[in-house]
């Protein structure tokens, strides 16, 4: 009855776009955390793989695990860090480990030592982002604490912008200094970085300068821009939509009202098709009585409040319409497209939530394989 279509050649093409745009020698790390964005995490991790990403980018261990179990073999980074008790478990499956507190460094030497390998490290310095990290002052003192840990090795320094999805560069360029002049502190140390990363899909497409060794890329993998002010410098095509049909058609009075509080009442007599789709499918509640679907390639609006299995959609505009047509509520239809950064505005949120919503509540079908 609905089915999310995850279109792999499309996530294959934007990662072309974002490696021809890149500087050859950039490496790509692909942000696959949140079951990629809602879009699965292993078929993209694939994907990705054959189409040459250097690096991928997860918020848990078990995620990580689950690649290593899956065949990937490129470099995993836990963007999250892992907890002291699970250092042994990151350290047996290669993962690389965002740093940013002695005990965790403290457990994964042990760990590391234990295994007769090394534990990869990338230490996370807060620039301005407020959330995770270490904070610039510190970054001496606590790389020459790892120095003291040999089975720990430092690949990389890695740090997060707060705006890059801003017209105003003026914070994202602050912390762009911020990274640079740490990261010049740190060579004059006589330390080697060997990967410095800050640039996420915003500052990859607005500000090559921020490119250093490596970017992050998500969103724009998945063929949205980061943000209405961000437009891509690069063609993207969205990898998700979401598709269904008309469960139910009928014609209704004037006065009619529609659905749970009877939030819409038909000022006129309507033509009203019903919808298996719902909040539990992560068809936010906040798109009653303001969303729209695409039917034969045209608007439809939602009447009425979103249910849990069930919205309600006029089509009185649509005589030819009936019960079994396709209905797009994601996606293209013909001409027509309804994407996700409009869904997201009709939610009260963003392009980012809307995928990791309707991608982690439904059933995927994989195509362009
Ligand atoms: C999620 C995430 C990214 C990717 O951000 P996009 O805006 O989707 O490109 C990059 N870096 C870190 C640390 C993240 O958590």
């Amino acid at each position: 009855m609905l089915e999310l279509v995850i279109d792999l050649a499309a996530l294959r093409a934007n990662f072309r776009q974002l490696r021809q745009w890149c500087r050859p020698e950039v490496k790509i790390m692909g942000v696959v955390k949140a079951d990629a964005y809602g879009h699965g995490l292993v078929p993209v991790a694939k994907t990705l793989q054959d189409a040459g990403v250097d690096s991928f980018g997860v918020a848990y261990l078990q995620e990580g695990q689950r690649l290593r179990q899956a065949g990937i073999t490129a470099p995993i980074l836990l963007l999250m860090g892992v907890l002291p008790s699970e250092a042994g478990a990151a350290v047996q499956a290669d993962l690389e480990v965002a740093l940013f507190r002695r005990d965790i460094a403290t457990a994964l030497a042990a760990q590391a030592r234990q295994q007769g390998k090394k534990a990869r490290v990338h230490v996370k310095i807060d620039t301005g982002m407020g959330r995770l990290g270490i904070l610039p002052g510190e970054v001496l003192p606590f790389l020459e604490f790892l120095a003291g840990l040999p089975e720990v090795e430092v690949a990389g320094l890695i740090s997060h912008l707060a705006t890059a999805d801003w017209l105003d560069q003026a914070y994202t360029l602050q912390q762009v200094r911020e990274f640079d002049a740490l990261l010049r502190q740190v060579r004059d140390r006589g330390w080697s970085v060997p990967a410095s990363h800050i640039a996420n899909s915003g500052a990859i497409l607005a500000l090559r300068h921020t490119h250093l060794d490596m970017v992050r890329t998500g969103i724009a993998l998945y063929g949205s821009p980061p943000s209405a002010e961000v437009p891509p410098p690069v063609p993207l095509r969205p990898v998700m939509s979401l598709r269904s049909q008309i469960l139910q058609l009928k014609d209704l009075p004037a006065g009619s009202s529609i659905s749970y509080g009877r939030t819409y009442i038909a000022p006129q007599p309507i033509r009203l098709a019903a919808l298996p789709v719902g909040y539990c499918n992560g068809y936010s509640r906040l798109l009653s009585n303001r969303g729209q679907v695409l039917i034969t390639g045209q608007r439809a609006p939602i009447r009425g409040r979103v249910c849990m299995n069930l919205t309600m959609v006029e089509v009185t505009h649509l005589p030819e319409v009936q019960a079994g047509d396709p209905v797009t509520l994601l996606g293209e239809d013909g001409p027509a497209r309804l994407t996700a950064e409009e869904v997201a505005a009709w939610a009260e949120t963003i392009n980012y939530e809307v995928y990791c919503l309707l991608g982690n509540s439904n059933y995927r079908r994989y195509t362009g394989a």
